[in-house]
Order: C-alpha cells, then structure tokens, then sequence
C-alpha cells in the first residue's frame, strides 16, 4: 500500500534536456566520446581561460556535471601538469578512489601510474602520478612535508560545501599559501551551495558557475513519519519495484551497519515475494566496503533488473550513479559531535539539512525525470548543516597547526571559527599528552606523534610504548584499531554463540579488549596470515589483512623518528601502561550499581555489549579506546587498569583524590592533599589495602 500522501506532491520545474538513451554500453566502454556528453564540456575552454587568468577560482555545479573527473583532466589537456602535479581533494575516502580509477579508465592508464590516490594508509600513486585524488586529510599531512606544494601546480579543494573540519584548515593554509606562490592556481568546487560564502572568504574571487542538466524530480512525502525508518524505507523500495516503471532506486542510509541490515531485510522479502516479482540487484556502498565490490554500484542494472543501491551520503554529492531514477530518503545521515565540555565525541544519527534533502532528491533527476520519496517532512529540516569545525574534536588539526609553525591558533583564518572552548580543550589535551608545552609551543614528543597519521591519543600511546619496551605490541594494536571494520564476525542469530565462543577464547587473561586484539593478531600471525583460521574463528579476514597493512606503515614510521622495535610480550602491565599513557583521559571507575564513572568527569558509562569484558566480574579501572553513544554512552575497546597508574604516568592531570575518591569507605588521607609524589602516593595505596 501506498505510504505516501498523494495531495502533497511537488513537481519542480526544471529545464529539461534530451535524454541520453544509449543504455547498452558498459562502464569499460565508455572513453573519449563519453566525456563530451558531460554538461561541464562546453565551458571547457571558457574554464581553462579563467584558471589562467584567476589564481583563485570558485567553481559551483550541479553534482554529476563533470566538476571532479573533468576539470583535472582539462589541466593536464592544457599542460598544467608540466609545471607539476595536479592534486584534488575528496573528503571522502571512498570518493578519491572511485574516482581517481574513473579518471584513469577515461584516460586509458593504470591506475597509480598517470592517475592516482592517496588516503589515509593507503598511497596508490608513483613517481608518474600527475593527477592526484586525495582525501583532504592527507593534503593537510603534505603540508607538513612540503609546507609550499611544490611539488603542484594546481589545487582543487572539491566537494567545498562538505565543510569538514580537514577542508576547512586547508582553505585557511591555501589561501596562505596562494600569496607565497603565485605560480600556484587553486580551484574551490562545490555543489551549488554557499558559492558567495566561498569567494567572500577568498578576497572575492571570482565565482563560475557550471550549467548542470536536470530533470524535473517529483517528491512525495509522508505527513506522519512512521518510527522504524529502516521498515518504512524497505517497504518503499517494494512499492517502487510493484508499481513504478523500470529505473534504479537509490536509498541513502546513515552507515554500514544500516545498509546491512537492509541488504539481509530485502534480500528475504525477494525470497517471500518468490518469482512474483522480477529481480532486483542490491548494491551497497559505504566507505569501509573493500574495494573489489565498490565497482558494482557503477555497473548498469541487466535488461529487465532493477538495482537498488543502499549508500550512505557519499551518494548525496560525492558519487554519481548514472541511471537512478527513483531516490528513497530517510532523512538522516551521522554526523559526529563533540561536547567541549566533557569532551565526549560521539557519532550521532541526526536529521539531515534542507540542503542535503535537495541534493539527494536531486540525484534521481540526472538522465530522465525522477521520483524522490521523503520519509520526512522538509519543513522539519534545519536549513544547512553545522560545520565540522563547530562541532569536532579539534586536538588533531590543533597539532598539526603547531606543527606548521602556526602558534597562535585562536587568529588561524577560519571561515567559521570554532567556539574558543573547543580550542582550550584541545590545547589542554596536547598540554596533558605532553605534545604542547607551557608555553603553549609544540614538544619534541609532539613532533613525533605528528608523524602518525592517527588521533593524538593514539599516536601518544604509539610513541609513548617506547618507554615501556613494547612498541611491537604497541603498534598491533593500534593497528587492529585503526581498520575501520569490526575484528570479529558477528553471525546470524543462530551461529552467535558460535561467533562468541570462539571470540572469548582471546580472552584467556581477561584484561581486556586490547590485549584480545593483541592476541588475535599474534595467533593469526602464528598460523601464516591464515584466512582459514580466520573463518574458523569467526575473524574477517579482510580486516585483519588491512590491519597487518596499516601495521607495517606504523613500524615504518617509528623507524624514521628512532624508536626501535621492541617486543615485551611476557610483561602485560608495560602494554597497559602505553595504553594508558595515550589513552588516561578516558580512564573510568566502576560504580556500585554496576556502571562506571569517567574519572575527573561527572559522565555514566558503560562497558559495550560487544566487549569481552562485558557481563564479566566488573573490574574497577578501566580505560577505554572510544565513546559510543547509542541507547546508553558505551566504551568500545576497554582494558582494566591499576588506578595508581594514571597518578604515575599522567602527574599533571590526575591527583591522588581523583583515584581514592573510588575506593570504597575510606577516610581521606590528608597527606594525600598537600602532594602528588609517586612515593607517597604507592604509601597511600598500601594503606588502602589494610
Ligand atoms: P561532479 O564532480 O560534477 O559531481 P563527476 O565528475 O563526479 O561530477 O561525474 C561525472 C560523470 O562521471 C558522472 O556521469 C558519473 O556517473 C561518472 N562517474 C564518476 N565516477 C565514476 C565511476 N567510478 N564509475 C563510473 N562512472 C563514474
Ligand atoms: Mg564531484
């Protein structure tokens, strides 16, 4: 049955064009001839002209005109590439390497030769690479290599109007930068939102606007949106595929976990329907998806099929599908918040802005007349998203500012500046973690994090295993952290107890969740980087091989700033200890009912139910990797600790009071108050004890 309510469709009025109907070419075949059907080809030479004659130039365009495969093409077309490389940013992994491998299928090249990308642990360029897709935050760490970009002759900062917190720091050091290097030519592309807000920022740079082609989008929405969106979301996809024409239907989800679930629920309701019901081709696409499968959603539906893509927002600007026609939107997507306050960070799930609803409403109207159907009512909707800036952790990028030798970050030339909290909180951090001095200037211990490309808490515990001789544990399991995917499988219902079986055998010592990921790679590492042992122990090998990756990069970079690789496998409490010396801020106290209390903090929270530790005899300390916020505030990763460790490794952010307070029903000790010496406080324990 129809959902929707019918009085309230809109149908936007839009110039329309003719439609491209050559539906039988495959992906591989399209080249040269493809290129030119691309709305942003007309304006080619106009475009090239104003990049010569602009240093700074603002480009806004309908997403899908040709913006981000296009325009680096075009330079190198003109010979750009002869003064140096041309580099674009993504702000999503996901995005620079899909497109970086279109862009190198249009040009006929391997890819990581000519054409290539670079993201977080993963560089897939080589010493012919003249194009560069890169995610934003690995340009912001090529600043802190070659300060100038000299080594580019053109920077395009794409997909602007995200305004995550990486693009933002680099429009405030490129356009620094732009004065020192007139040579340099700098491209801000955006969808068409906040073009004037862009050139503003840019001392008025000129603005050139892109004609995109699109169609008119019908959008139906519910008046009462119905609680499960997932169901609501699902069941619309059924409605489309019974009762409207052929056409693929894009569904944007908040992240994996959703589009997974998604895919199990659709895939048993086309075995219900049985052959009642012609077929449908579910494509999921989300940033962790292994790579072999992000080709697929690009690939035309067969003859006679329908595919439905399940996707989270890089859909709404960042990716274009060809061939969608029917866009199903929950209105959500996750954004993460950070609280200066308490210094939680949390991915939240929230509803997405009117902009963002335009854009992916928007996405079913490229090649023919589309259908958008909300699950929300647009008049609900906040006007546009907050930035990242507003709302993010800023240690990281606090750091890499110092690093680049700019110290007074409150006059950093944001484009929105960040509340003056969120910059004291992270300079209190760096102060705590010893990567800032008193004087607010970074230490030689600083330098050396930065060379990580992990959050500061991370590449303390890193760098900071050195003292405690265990940087060869250290570095696995700041790698098994690191990969962006669950360790462990969890299966269908019925096989769970299976799956957790097998995951407590990790567990042998109890200690925690580090120290099982410890375990888990050490043994797969025993049995031959063997994917048979990891299927038979519920372990995704794909993370694992990622893990081992990501791990030979970190034993890499300890190398370049003379740490040695040293293995102390028989002394648990030293691997403990480095957790700890990165990790003390987020240290947490058991509490009589059961939950635990963050140490100097005034929040509740409690152990996730996919810990080991979880339902286990409750320890007393814990510290934990990082904050989940879904029905309760849950620690994902945690590992007990001794709580005179946090006095011993971090003096200057915990007092003896902060770790007694939590042994039970014992009197202050008044010696405690006048001092924080270790000795005294090992004396005050002992006391505690008798
Ligand atoms: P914009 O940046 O303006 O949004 P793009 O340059 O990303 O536009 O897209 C231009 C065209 O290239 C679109 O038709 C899109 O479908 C196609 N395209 C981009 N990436 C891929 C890919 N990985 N595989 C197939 N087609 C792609
Ligand atoms: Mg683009």
């Amino acid at each position: 049955e129809f959902v929707f309510d019918e009085v309230a469709r809109l149908v936007e009025t839009c110039d329309e064009v003719e439609a491209e109907k050559d539906e039988s070419r495959t992906v591989a075949e399209r080249g040269k001839e493809d290129r030119k059907m691309l709305p942003i080809y007309a304006y080619r030479d106009e475009l090239l002209k104003h990049i010569e004659e602009n240093q700074i130039l603002v480009i806004v365009g309908e997403t899908g005109s040709g913006k981000t495969t296009q325009i680096p093409q075009y330079l190198q077309e003109a010979g750009y590439t002869k003064r140096g490389k041309i580099g674009c940013t993504q702000p999503r992994r996901v995005a620079a390497m899909s497109v970086a491998s279109r862009v190198a299928q249009e040009l006929g090249v391997k890819l990581g030769h000519e054409v290539g990308y670079s993201i977080r642990f993963e560089d897939c360029t080589s010493e012919k690479t003249v194009i560069k897709y890169m995610t934003d935050g690995m340009l912001l760490r090529e600043l802190l290599i070659e300060p100038t970009l000299g080594s580019y002759s053109v920077i395009m900062v794409d997909e602007a109007h995200e305004r995550t917190l990486s693009t933002d720091i680099l429009f405030g050091l490129v356009k620094d930068l732009a004065k020192a290097r007139p040579d340099l030519r700098l491209i801000i592309s955006s969808a068409t939102l906040e073009a004037k807000k862009f050139s503003e920022y840019f001392d008025s740079a000129m603005i050139y606007p892109i004609p995109g082609r699109r169609y008119p989008v019908e959008k139906l929405f519910q008046k009462c949106p119905e609680p499960d969106r997932l169901e609501t979301a699902i069941r619309t996809v059924f409605q489309i595929h019974q009762t409207e024409p052929l056409g693929d239907v894009l569904v944007f989800l908040t992240g994996q976990e959703e589009i997974e679930t998604a895919e199990t629920k659709l895939k048993q309701r086309m075995k219900d329907l049985g052959s009642k019901s012609s077929e449908i081709i579910i494509c999921p696409i989300y940033s962790n998806l292994p790579t072999e499968l992000q080709a697929k959603v690009f690939e035309p539906a067969a003859k006679g099929t329908r595919k439905v893509v399940l996707a989270t927002n890089i859909a709404e600007t960042s990716l274009t599908i060809d061939g969608i026609r029917y866009v199903v939107d929950p209105g959500y997507c996750k954004i993460n918040s950070y609280d200066p306050k308490t210094g939680m960070e949390s991915l939240l799930e929230t509803p997405i802005s009117k902009a963002s609803a335009e854009q992916r409403a928007g996405r079913s109207g490229r090649t023919g007349p589309g259908k958008c159907f909300r699950l929300y009512n647009v008049k609900d909707l906040e006007a546009t998203t907050v930035p990242e800036v507003k709302r993010a952790n800023l240690a990281s990028v606090v750091l890499t500012l110092k690093s680049l030798g700019i110290n007074d970050v409150y006059h950093f030339d944001f484009m929105d500046p960040p509340s003056d909290n969120s910059l004291v909180k992270a300079l209190e951090l760096l102060y705590a973690l010893g990567a800032l001095d008193a004087k607010s200037e970074i230490t030689k211990l600083g330098e050396r994090m930065v060379e990580f490309p992990v959050d500061p808490m991370l590449s303390k515990m890193i760098v900071g295993s050195e003292k405690y001789k265990c940087s060869v544990e250290i570095i696995t399991i700041a790698a098994m952290l690191s990969t962006g995917s669950s360790i462990f499988y969890r299966p269908s219902k019925n096989q769970q107890y299976l799956a957790d079986n097998a995951r407590m055998n990790f567990y042998t010592e109890k200690a925690g969740d580090h120290i099982a990921l410890l375990r888990v790679y050490n043994t797969w590492k025993e049995m031959d980087y063997s994917s048979q042992w990891c299927y038979e122990n519920y372990i995704q090998s794909k993370s694992m091989r990622r893990a081992r990756d990501i791990r030979e990069q970190l034993a890499g970079l300890l190398k370049k700033i003379g740490v040695e690789l040293t293995s102390n496998p028989d002394d648990l409490d030293a691997v403990k200890k480095a957790i700890v010396a990165g990790f003390f801020p987020h240290s947490a106290k058991l509490q009589k009912d059961g939950s635990y209390k963050r140490v100097r903090e005034p929040q509740t929270v409690y152990v996730h139910p996919n810990s080991g530790l979880f339902g286990a005899p409750p320890k007393k300390w814990l510290v934990y990797h990082e904050l989940v916020l879904t029905t309760k505030e849950y620690m994902r990763h945690v590992t007990e600790m001794k709580p005179e460790w946090l006095v011993e490794i971090a003096p200057h952010y915990f007092k003896l009071k902060d770790i007694e307070e939590a042994q039970p029903k014992k009197t202050q000790s008044r010696r405690s108050k006048s001092t924080k010496s270790l000795v005294l406080k090992v004396d005050t324990n002992k006391k505690a004890k008798r």
